[in-house]
């Protein structure tokens, strides 16, 4: 259960808050905090570089960190690439896939992307004079996958897609998208900012040939994410980023690249922070994928449950296949003083639009009201956002 794990949370002890921003980023526990507290307490010097000691033990722990994550989504560990986060791996791999594309070629994404899974890709259509089209959603909150169909054809080179909605919580047919993708030959990428912190994911099973996700959304520290890339991709590309470490010759006209994974991890890593993260891993694996989907899925029918009860208030989303959060509105209440009232009641809960303005303007929406759930919280949590609303309504009215 959720009230047990709390107790692993410093924050959720030393402050009291029904924290319902999970989406945007997770609590840490003791472990992760104390592991990074511990590598520069004992084992910090720069990695790939000494041969000292201490920088060996370093790099190990380093390289340690790409096994912990290689193993944790299915991969080998030359396939895992340690980035900033989400953001930073749509935009490197955007920036070496923009050297294989040409004038008319087409990138497929979603009208439910996150802003960094649509602007890199504008970007890179603006400078190579590629299109980018937008497989729309449907009514129930649903990819489109007939038009999914028409849309990804002989002309598309890119197909890069969210697996769970950070808005609508949909979890996207991935592998009916891998299939279609590759039929054609085109790429396909995965935003797995939300499904990796929430679901067991193997790379091998879903067969895409990228998947992007973020340390900090699954108790891991900021500033750490991950590039995955199937081998034979990865060798192939190019990078985008160029410094140390990523070199195995340099002369004062040329350089050649190192393999993988430091050929796409220019300059000193995010050291700490990697080893962070295996030990978040480490943490989750404790607990089990299946059930964290499952505490997931279960605060949300909770949710889904005690919020429809509220008059006025609309929730987007589908009924059912959904991720461990919920979206909603309050008629004649603006998502901010929603989340105002909230907060004065202690619960943390995230208005606007989510970094998916075009999903919104789908709908005719302004913004909405996000309540995102976690291992750690609690049908006690729900029913204070549930009472913290209706106390909304009344002052609001
Ligand atoms: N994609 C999705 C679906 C997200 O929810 C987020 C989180 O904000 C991102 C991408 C961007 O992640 P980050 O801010 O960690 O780079």
């Amino acid at each position: 259960g959720g009230n047990s794990m709390k107790k692993d949370f410093p924050l959720l002890t030393n402050i009291d808050i029904a924290y319902l921003d999970n989406a945007s980023t997770t609590q840490k526990p003791k472990q992760v905090i104390q592991a990074i507290v511990d590598f520069y307490e004992n084992s910090n010097a720069n990695v790939h570089r000494g041969i000292y000691n201490l920088s060996q033990k370093a790099s190990l722990m380093y390289a340690e960190a790409h096994e912990t994550v290689a193993k944790f989504i299915g991969a080998n560990e030359d396939e895992i690439i340690f980035t900033k986060g989400t953001t930073d791996s749509i935009n490197i791999l955007a920036q070496s896939l923009k050297k294989t594309l040409k004038e008319g070629d087409e990138i497929v994404i979603s009208e439910m992307e996150h802003h960094s899974n649509i602007i890199p890709w504008q970007q890179v259509a603006k400078e190579v004079g590629a299109r980018l089209k937008y497989i729309p959603i449907t009514d129930k909150f649903e990819l489109d996958m007939d038009k999914a169909k028409k849309l990804i054809n002989k002309k598309t080179k890119i197909v890069s897609v969210v697996h769970m909605s950070n808005t609508l919580g949909t979890i996207n047919p991935i592998k009916e998208l891998t299939e279609l993708a590759h039929k054609f030959g085109a790429v396909i990428i995965i935003d797995g900012a939300q499904s990796v912190p929430h679901m067991p994911i193997d790379v091998r099973g879903l067969d895409c040939d990228f998947l992007a996700f973020s340390g900090h959304k699954m108790v891991g520290p900021t500033g750490i994410g991950v590039l995955y890339g199937k081998r034979a991709r990865l060798e192939k590309l190019d990078p985008s980023v160029f410094g140390g470490g990523m070199i195995k010759e340099v002369t004062k006209e040329a350089a050649t690249w190192a393999d993988l994974p430091e050929k796409f991890e220019a300059g000193t890593p995010a050291i700490a922070q990697a080893i962070g993260l295996a030990e978040a891993i480490r943490y989750l694996e404790n607990i089990g994928m299946k059930k964290v989907f499952v505490h997931g899925q279960k605060l949300t029918k909770y949710a889904q449950e005690q919020l429809s009860q509220i008059e006025g208030i609309e929730i987007f989303g589908p009924e059912e296949n959904r991720g461990s959060m919920i979206a909603f509105n309050v008629k004649g209440i603006h998502p901010h003083d929603v989340s105002e009232i909230l907060n004065q009641k202690g619960v943390a809960v995230r208005a606007g639009n989510h970094c998916t303005m075009p999903l919104h303007n789908r709908f005719e929406l302004q913004g909405s009201t996000r309540a995102s759930f976690y291992i750690y919280n609690t049908e006690e949590d729900i029913d204070r956002l549930a009472k913290g609303i209706r106390t909304a309504k009344e002052i609001l009215k």
